[in-house]
């Protein structure tokens, strides 16, 4: 039995981890993937206080392991497939055990949006910055999306590819003032505005990209069987599994202590109802919930005295 059950080792997951194991409580943390979540994947972490300069999401994420490991947090790498939170013990169900908790802190955020367009799964489609942005060197990048996580990897991808022609659906980028600053100051980088990217054609690999303009609807067919498409086209959370609470938008409400409605179960991060998603909100979210998480359950010889 667990007196803490965490749901995904992103910013909000580990940083709920470290507050839970330093009140001496016992943790676990369920990771699907990685340690790191969203910002593990990221070419660069901006804006997040003290983060090293040019710092990427691969060794940010490394520190985030390192610290919840030194802390006594079990890490164990299974995905979630169900969960029973109503009732004092939680049950939490994976691809291979169960797992008992008095908490359980919901912390697994989401994943990226799917265009649902033709084509989508061939190679060369949804490829990821830092990862397969390198072997693109010289080559005709796409990146969809114009918000601030699309602009900064279209930069990053920038430094290494001929061109990048970043497609956003509306008629400017809609990223912060200091991203927008940076991909003017790219050469070779070029706006597609109020434009989608409607199929993608080939018989393995991506080999020609259809794009429609939004305002005309207007098709044009570019051929190049050696493009690359980064695709950062929004989240969607992954609440699918939380049948027994109810959601708004798809996103878990919290209160202060950030308890969902059902006691005993917290949402920490993205996952939640809220208005900025960021590195800094989630880690907040996590210490709240992890603070939380241990104080109800206080052993009852700490209780008395
Ligand atoms: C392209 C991009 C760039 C960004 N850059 C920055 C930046 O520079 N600075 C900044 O502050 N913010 C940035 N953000 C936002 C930031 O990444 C998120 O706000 C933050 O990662 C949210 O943390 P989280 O822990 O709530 O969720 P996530 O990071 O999404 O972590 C959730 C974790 O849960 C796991 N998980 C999901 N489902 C399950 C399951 N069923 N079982 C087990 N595990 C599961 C996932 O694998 C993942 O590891 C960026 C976002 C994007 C998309």
């Amino acid at each position: 039995m667990y007196d803490m059950i965490i749901i995904g080792a992103g910013p909000a997951g580990i940083s709920a981890a470290i507050y839970g194991k330093s009140r001496g409580r016992k943790v676990l943390v369920l990771e699907k993937n990685q340690v790191g979540g969203l910002i593990g994947a990221v070419s660069t972490v901006t804006h997040y206080t003290a983060v090293m300069k040019e710092e990427s999401g691969r060794t940010f994420a490394g520190r985030m392991k390192e610290q919840a490991l030194s802390a006594g947090a079990e890490i164990r790498y299974e995905r979630v497939t169900e969960v029973k939170l109503a009732g004092e013990i939680k049950r939490v169900v994976t691809e291979k055990e169960g797992y008992e908790g008095k908490t359980v802190i919901l912390a697994n955020g989401g994943s990226g949006r799917m265009l649902g367009i033709p084509g989508e799964h061939l190679k060369g489609i949804r490829l990821n910055a830092p990862k397969d942005g390198p072997a693109y060197k010289g080559k005709n990048l796409y990146v969809i999306g114009g918000a601030d996580g699309a602009v900064k990897e279209a930069i990053y991808l920038a430094g290494i590819a001929k061109t990048v022609t970043i497609v956003c659906l509306e008629d400017e980028l809609a990223c912060i003032q200091e991203f927008r600053d940076k991909a003017a100051a790219c050469q070779n980088i070029e706006i597609m505005p109020h434009a989608s990217l409607t199929a993608v054609y080939g018989k393995e690999r991506a080999e020609e990209l259809e794009f429609t303009d939004n305002r005309t609807g207007e098709k044009r067919v570019v051929k190049d069987a050696e493009c690359g498409v980064f695709v950062y086209a929004g989240i969607v959370p992954d609440t699918r599994m939380y049948t027994e609470l109810r959601l708004e938008g798809g996103y878990i409400p919290v209160d202060e202590w950030m308890q969902t409605e059902i006691p005993g179960v917290f949402a920490a991060g993205d996952i939640c109802v809220k208005k900025i998603r960021q590195v800094a909100t989630a880690v907040a979210d996590g210490a709240i919930a992890g603070i939380r998480a241990a104080e109800v359950t206080r052993p009852i010889t700490q209780d008395a005295s």
